[in-house]
């Protein structure tokens, strides 16, 4: 990629950290916005990759209600390379504990049931998100790279930043699949 390119970034159900990992990278990110543009990130005024596309997207978190799957099937329609990043993005995660006991059970011991709750109610207005069974990005939408880890270190992330910028395919391996 010799022109600069675009990347956009975007979090559902995860916890900040693998963008917390990306802010990482330190002092690269000089060199990263050098030569690419960061259209978009939770972190900026503009939260949603814009119309005309990107060159790279990057999604934290899996997809656990109705928002995130609009923010992943926006993501992957406006991204040429969709990265899913850390391991609720690539595996699920954490999140994913909850399918264990169901959507309705979940919902009742976090509104209803925890001990410090008093005339506890499952929020039901029509404008909330609707829960799901957590899954990975890639159930669905299509990924092109993976990055695993919890959260994948600052140097796997430059890393695919640095390679993608090169206009290579990052091949993870080795050290950058160490996990923390
Ligand atoms: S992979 Fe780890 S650091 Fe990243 S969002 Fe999930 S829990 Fe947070």
């Amino acid at each position: 990629m010799s022109q600069k390119v675009t990347v956009a970034s975007d979090w559902l159900c995860g916890c900040a950290g693998c963008h917390m990992s990306l802010l990482d990278i330190d002092e690269r990110i000089i060199e990263l916005v050098q030569h690419a543009t960061l259209t978009s990130t939770p972190v900026t005024d503009l939260k949603h990759p814009p119309e005309q596309g990107v060159t790279v997207g990057i999604l934290e978190g899996g997809v656990n209600n109705s928002a995130n799957e609009a923010v992943a099937k926006m993501m992957r329609e406006r991204s040429r390379i969709l990265i899913a990043l850390g391991d609720c993005a690539v595996f699920g995660g954490v999140p994913t504990m909850r399918n264990t006991v169901g959507i309705g059970d979940a919902l009742r011991r976090a509104y209803v049931e925890t001990e410090s709750t008093v005339d506890g109610k499952i929020p039901d207005d029509p404008e909330i998100a609707c829960m799901q069974v957590c899954r990975p990005v890639d159930q669905v939408v299509p990924v092109d790279i993976y990055l695993p880890g919890c959260a994948p270190s600052a140097d796997a992330i430059w890393y695919v930043l640095s390679e993608l910028l090169a206009g290579r395919m990052p091949e993870l391996h080795g050290k950058f699949l160490d996990w923390h």
